[in-house]
């Protein structure tokens, strides 16, 4: 090696030992008779140190030639600093330099390469070898890096194998678009990248790889948010001979242990929440349970507080739910505004925020007194356990729509009182899922999960007998913050069952026996029964690191245009190239 030590290793008790270091120079002090360097690696920074009349007048003029981002070897001796820092690790010593050398000069970076920087996102991706010197940066890829060593400990440990499966395949039906790769040897046809490795998981059971897991590459076609990347990892998971309370165990056992090894947080038992309880009380299939703001029905299945007063409102709308928010009665009209504002708001699309607040002396106030008597709103007040001081806000529409509706306004009263510091964890399991979900616009049903989940076998017969919307599945996700980070079924193993459930979703016979005829074939030779799930490795990423972007967990990551700036791609394909595929454009 050109160096002998890291910058970031060494301390006092190195001081007399002759060192060479290697490393980019962060920045550089020229005070006349003295010339301070700050070399940095991946391991931390060191001071180097160069002075008139005792370094050699070359070191010296190399030193004053010295910019930003070079990259340098210097030889010295490790001296006791005069001014100590000690929000440096190395902040007691300096290197007393008698060589220096310049490995590599480097042009000015077009941002700054510190912890807080001035480059905005197009630059920083742009220019993301840079951007991945940072420290924040640096330490989100070693956090990664960290949870996959983890995953592999503890998988490992319980006899799990890691089995690669192709990259170059046929539709996997996730729920989203697949991305394709045209074959040059059979023109006109093309692979799917997978959205998921889901049937050669499934038939790695048939074969009796009864344990199996891969952190792995899926692609999804879809339109991007700050969560969501084309290309993503999942740490995927499959065994044999289980049932669904196995499954959960194994996988709170894997949380567990990630959270105590790499956050050394105990996160005990993981509770379980039906899918039918996260939608009544929150609104969502992913409620962030860090706080509460349990929804309360002033009108709904089995009671009505709120009809008869000449409401309109509340008389047309088959539900009226709402939540107390603890001590937000001091809400200003202006506050209150944006609130109705931001229901309105066409992504979110309620048409109006009716409110009462708890005063001191008990007396609720609200926008509707007019229709509603004081006696009416305090059985309102009753039915939220409402006290002095808060403020119950309250959305009326049609079932689940406004659950939903209500959910985003509980998610940002969350937010605004201060209940969702990401470094507070809450882990749950979402359990008993629906199997099917009915598209309006396709007018047909649609796998919830997907096409290989499992009815629960009480609600077989349900399904036998076409009550679509009422079966539930063996499914499951696991929620960390109201961010979901895995998911997975029991899956169909037997051929019969899974043919039915083509049917339901709408294939012929043969389109079923088109498309996953491999499947269908290989439960006839003996295929256990079996179960799994899949993790979102870059989402877990970033809530271990309490941000919201998985962006800052992937090295190389493209945005939201589905673009990878750095080396511009996509980009078109030269004519010769759509040649020999076969293949004419028509932009
Ligand atoms: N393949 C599923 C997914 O990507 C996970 C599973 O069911 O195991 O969501």
């Amino acid at each position: 090696m050109l160096r002998t030590h890291t910058n970031g290793e060494l301390r006092i008790e190195h001081a007399g030992t002759e060192v060479t270091l290697c490393g980019w120079v962060q920045r550089s002090r020229d005070k006349g008779g003295m010339i301070w360097v700050d070399l940095r690696d991946r391991y931390g920074v060191t001071q180097l140190m160069l002075e008139e009349g005792k370094s050699s007048a070359e070191a010296l003029a190399l030193a004053r030639g010295l910019g930003r981002e070079f990259v340098v070897e210097a030889k010295g001796v490790v001296v006791e600093r005069l001014s100590k820092n000690d929000k440096m690790p190395t902040g007691d010593i300096e290197i007393k330099v008698k060589e220096l050398r310049v490995l590599n000069p480097a042009k000015l970076p077009p941002f700054l390469i510190e912890d807080e920087t001035d480059g905005g996102d197009d630059i920083r991706m742009k220019y993301r070898y840079l951007d991945l010197r940072r420290n924040p940066i640096r330490e989100s890829l070693q956090l990664r890096h960290h949870v996959g060593r983890e995953v592999r400990n503890y998988l490992d440990k319980q006899d799990f194998i890691e089995v690669e499966t192709p990259v170059l395949i046929k539709s996997t039906p996730e729920g989203a678009r697949d991305f394709v790769v045209p074959s040059r040897m059979n023109p006109g046809e093309f692979y799917a990248l997978p959205q998921s490795p889901q049937t050669f998981k499934q038939l790695l059971m048939v074969s009796g790889f009864d344990r199996y897991y891969q952190i792995v590459k899926c692609f999804r076609d879809e339109d991007l948010r700050a969560d969501r990347q084309p290309e993503f990892t999942q740490i995927d998971c499959e065994m044999s001979f289980v049932e669904q309370e196995d499954i959960l165990n194994m996988f709170e056992g894997l949380i567990r242990h990630l959270f105590q090894n790499v956050k050394g947080l105990d996160i005990g038992q993981v509770p379980r929440m039906t899918y039918a309880d996260a939608m009544k009380y929150y609104g969502s299939d992913k409620p962030d349970i860090r706080f509460d703001m349990k929804f309360v029905e002033l009108k709904g299945e089995g009671v009505d507080l709120t009809s008869g007063k000449d409401f309109q409102v509340f008389d047309a709308a088959n539900t009226v739910v709402g939540i107390c928010v603890k001590g937000a009665a001091e809400y200003t009209r202006k506050q209150i505004d944006e609130l109705t504002d931001f229901v309105r708001r066409p992504q979110i699309g309620a048409k109006g925020l009716i409110y009462a607040r708890v005063q001191a002396d008990g007396v609720v106030k609200s926008s509707v007194d007019k229709f509603y008597s004081e006696a009416d709103l305090a059985t309102w007040a009753a039915a939220f356990n409402a006290e002095p001081g808060d403020l119950i806000l309250v959305l009326s529409g049609d079932g689940d729509k406004v659950r939903k509706q209500l959910n985003e306004l509980r998610l940002d009263m969350g937010t605004r009182m201060g209940l969702r510091d990401p470094n507070n964890y809450t882990v749950h399991w979402v359990v008993d899922f629906p199997l099917l979900e009915y598209g309006e616009e396709e007018d047909r049903w649609f796998a919830m999960h997907h096409p290989f989940t499992s009815p629960k076998p009480e609600d077989i017969p349900l399904m036998l007998a076409g009550e679509f919307g009422k079966v539930r599945a063996n499914a499951y996700d696991l929620v960390v913050n109201g961010v979901e980070v895995g998911g997975g079924s029991i899956r169909i193993f037997q051929k019969d069952l899974q043919s039915k459930m083509f049917e339901v979703l709408g294939f012929t016979p043969e389109e079923a026996q088109a498309q996953f005829g491999f499947l269908l074939d290989a439960f006839e030779y003996g295929a256990p029964p079996h179960g799994g799930l899949a993790f979102g490795f870059d989402r877990l990423c970033s809530l271990f690191g309490g941000t919201d972007s998985i962006r800052d967990y992937i090295a190389f990551p493209k945005n939201n245009a589905g673009r990878d700036v750095m080396i511009d791609s996509p980009s078109p394909l030269a004519q010769a190239q759509l040649d020999e595929l076969k293949i004419k454009t028509t932009v």
